[in-house]
């Protein structure tokens, strides 16, 4: 498809971000839950639409919900702001705290949005490169901070794509060595040992924690993502956004979710458990992987084809993540965390295919 002639130039040099939607029945590829949200949900939202009062606009302050969301986190109201999806929240937090010209730091390879929205809004961008590792090397991003004056750095813990944990100690050491607002993104924070939640609060002066309903909450297509932070930061965040940027739908949906926090926290061990079996299998193959704190793992078949062990995996009803052609990630495949029963049949179908 050719660019209209009006559309603005740094835009028409490069591809949106997506991830091909092949029809195929094990679908591994996007990070989503693998079932459907608990019964509980469906019927609690199914209860709560007669008295939305859809004619009129929605609570704009989404008082009920960042409350709920408030008292599952530990923090008050006031330190909750609540967008569709984390996305917009990260856009927010850009319009808000970075803007044209700005500069933005980033450690690659990392979650390809943060880079895109920021570029979107003409911040000027610093990709630092990770470790082999893929840990952050925090004393050249402290560096480079500094360096570029910069207004906003993101910390992708878990990473996506790679899995890896970062650190909380490099999180508090990037907040107090640098002027910068440290965006720290958990969007597979529920699935880790640990959070930045766990720091000292006071630290949220300058970081913020995005969060999303999009993994472990299983409601990918409701769109609903939240920031936390000190409220002088979130009330800034808020002017990032549109009014009534939040349906009334969107609101019922989050707090009927939040009705089933117990059943959301079984799903979560569940998915930990098959990540260390699914962890344990690839062990067994001619692949490289590594240490995963979310629902995915980051692999690299060895002396083989990527590209190839993905078609051949898709030939079978298998979709996984290409990675292979991201700078740094060489080779590399994904696989999102399924049902038990989606799990084996990839690992069937990767050792097949290795063979
Ligand atoms: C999936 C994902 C998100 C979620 O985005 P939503 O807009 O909430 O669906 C955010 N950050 C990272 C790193 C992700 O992988």
């Amino acid at each position: 498809m050719s660019n209209h002639p009006n559309l603005r130039a740094d835009l028409a040099l490069r591809d949106g971000y997506h991830s091909p939607q092949v029809d195929v029945s094990v679908r591994l590829n996007t990070n989503e839950s693998p079932y459907a949200p608990p019964a509980g949900f469906t019927e609690a939202l199914a209860r709560s639409i007669g008295d939305l009062g859809l004619n009129r606009y929605p609570d704009r302050q989404a008082v009920l919900l960042r409350s709920a969301i408030a008292s599952l986190d530990g923090v008050q109201p006031d330190q909750v702001v609540c967008a569709n999806g984390s996305n917009e929240v990260l856009q927010a937090i850009l319009l808000a705290f970075a803007g044209p010209s700005a500069t933005v730091v980033v450690a690659e390879p990392t979650y390809a949005l943060h880079s895109h929205i920021a570029s979107l809004l003409g911040c000027a961008i610093v990709h630092l490169q990770r470790r082999a590792d893929f840990t952050i090397e925090v004393d050249a991003m402290i560096k480079e901070v500094n360096a570029s004056n910069a207004a906003l750095a993101f910390v992708c813990s878990p990473n996506n794509p790679t899995g890896t944990l970062e650190p909380l100690e490099s999180i508090q050491r990037l907040a107090t060595e640098t002027n910068a607002m440290i965006v720290v993104d958990e969007a597979y924070g529920q699935f880790a040992p640990r959070s930045v939640l766990d720091l000292d609060p006071a630290i949220l002066e300058r970081v913020i924690v995005v969060r999303t309903f999009s993994k472990t909450w299983a409601l990918a297509g409701v769109r609903l993502g939240y920031a936390i932070s000190a409220p002088s930061v979130i009330s800034g965040i808020s002017q990032g956004l549109l009014p009534y940027h939040l349906s009334s739908l969107t609101q019922a949906a989050g707090l009927a979710a939040l009705e089933t926090a117990a059943a959301m926290e079984i799903r979560i061990e569940a998915i930990v458990e098959g990540r260390e079996e699914v962890a344990a299998g690839l062990g067994d193959l001619p692949v490289e992987q590594w240490p995963s704190a979310a629902n995915f793992i980051l692999f690299r078949p060895i002396e083989r084809s990527a590209d190839e062990i993905w078609q051949q995996l898709v030939d079978k009803g298998v979709l996984v993540r290409n990675c292979a052609g991201w700078p740094g990630l060489e080779n590399c495949l994904r696989v999102t965390i399924g049902t038990p029963e989606e799990n084996a049949k990839f690992l069937d179908e990767l050792g097949a295919a290795l063979t």
